[in-house]
């Protein structure tokens, strides 16, 4: 953790303990805070999934406060460690969210797919006969018919009569373009409160000679300065070699928010002279800049009140799944797709009794 001009090394004691024990006396949050993250660590082990989407909830930021953290372990760990999960710095995602994640990172490691997160979509589509699939085949509309067949309007014009029915598997908004009139339009927000933003952020990439990498560790750095526009960034081919040929390393810096009035060569700038602050400019003017990405919607806005258990159905024959319907995670928007076509079969099931 990046904080007061130097790095601080916060490690989990049950994977690396002696850089657990090395850090409790660093200044990212007291050793009482350190404790409070074991006993969070046996509360969230103890629940059930249900009982963690279904839970009562307040923002995470709220239920750090209850914990009783320190205010310097949320402003420096917490705040860029969650903030940069959740694409959210202020900590308003559901304590939900939050008891689900810290749960996922107590049982699981951290990791990149070998050869990319495009690996997900890939092994799924191996397992379906090869005619299967229409690819870079854009929806503009869902009919239903009240038949449990719904159509399939495609861009080109082409429509598609569905058989046993329809499983919408796109993000959030593009579901609003789609049924755009057909579908019951979301609750308005409370009087007093704005609609949700989504959560967007801005991933640079760099690539290097790898005796500029200043560590060799598959470590993750976080902001926890308070100061700057970089939330986090790693060395993605420490952790996964297969992201760069053998003598380059690549650098993943991630941002949050969309910086929508910073012109892209602005933005790089601003990012390599905080890096140059975090690991000399020696080293990182030799770094190449590869790409920028802007991603308006990375995730769903998932602020109280929210409802992670949502129902697939939605009409005759149709269906939805994405991260939206559960926990904006990857893991959510497979369970929501594994939930919709169990819902989708029971009906046809029922239907044909
Ligand atoms: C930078 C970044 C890092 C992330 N890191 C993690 C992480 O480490 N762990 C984690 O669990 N989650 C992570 N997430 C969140 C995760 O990516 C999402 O929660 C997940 O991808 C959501 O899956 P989905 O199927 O709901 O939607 P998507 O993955 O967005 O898939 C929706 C698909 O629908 C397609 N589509 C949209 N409109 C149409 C249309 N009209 N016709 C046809 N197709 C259409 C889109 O092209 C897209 O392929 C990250 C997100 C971002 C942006």
């Amino acid at each position: 953790i990046y904080y007061d001009g130097k790095f601080h090394t916060v490690a989990d004691p049950l994977r690396h303990f002696l850089d657990s024990l090395l850090s409790l006396g660093n200044p990212i949050g007291s050793v009482l805070d350190k404790l409070l993250i074991a006993l969070t660590r046996v509360r969230v082990l103890s629940k059930s999934y249900e009982e963690i989407m279904s839970a009562d909830e307040v923002s995470t930021i709220q239920l750090l406060k209850n914990i009783g953290f320190s205010d310097s372990m949320i402003g420096r760990f917490f705040r860029p460690f969650f903030g940069g999960i959740f694409f959210d710095p202020q900590l308003e995602t559901t304590s939900r969210l939050f008891d689900f994640v810290f749960k996922c990172l107590a049982l699981g490691d951290n990791t990149l797919p070998a050869k990319g997160i495009g690996e997900i979509p890939n092994q799924l589509a191996a397992k379906l006969p090869s005619d299967s699939l229409l690819l870079n085949t854009k929806v503009v509309s869902v009919d239903s018919d009240d038949s449990n067949s719904p159509s399939v309007t495609l861009e080109s014009g082409e429509i598609l009569k569905s058989e046993l029915g329809v499983i919408m598997a796109v993000e959030q908004p593009a579901v609003d373009k789609i049924l755009a009139g057909k579908k019951q339009p979301p609750p308005p927000p409370p009087p007093g409160q704005r609609k949700k933003p989504a959560r967007s952020t801005v991933c640079l990439y760099f690539s290097m000679d790898q005796d500029q990498v200043p560590v060799q560790d598959p470590v993750l750095f976080l902001n926890g300065s308070g100061k700057g526009i970089i939330n986090n960034m790693f060395f993605a081919t420490n952790v996964a070699p297969s992201y760069g040929p053998s003598n380059k390393a690549l650098a993943s810096v991630s941002l949050i928010g969309l910086y929508e009035n910073t012109a892209d060569d602005d933005l790089r700038a601003e990012v390599i002279k905080e890096l140059s602050g975090w690991f000399g400019a020696s080293k990182v003017e030799s770094w190449r800049h590869l790409r920028t990405y802007r991603i308006g919607f990375a995730q769903p806005n998932q602020s109280p009140p929210t409802d992670l258990m949502k129902n697939p159905n939605i009409g005759p024959g149709l269906y939805l799944c994405g991260d939206y319907m559960t926990s904006a995670t990857f893991d959510g928007a497979l369970v929501s797709g594994r939930r919709a076509v169990e819902a989708l079969l029971k009906d046809r099931a029922l239907a044909l009794v």
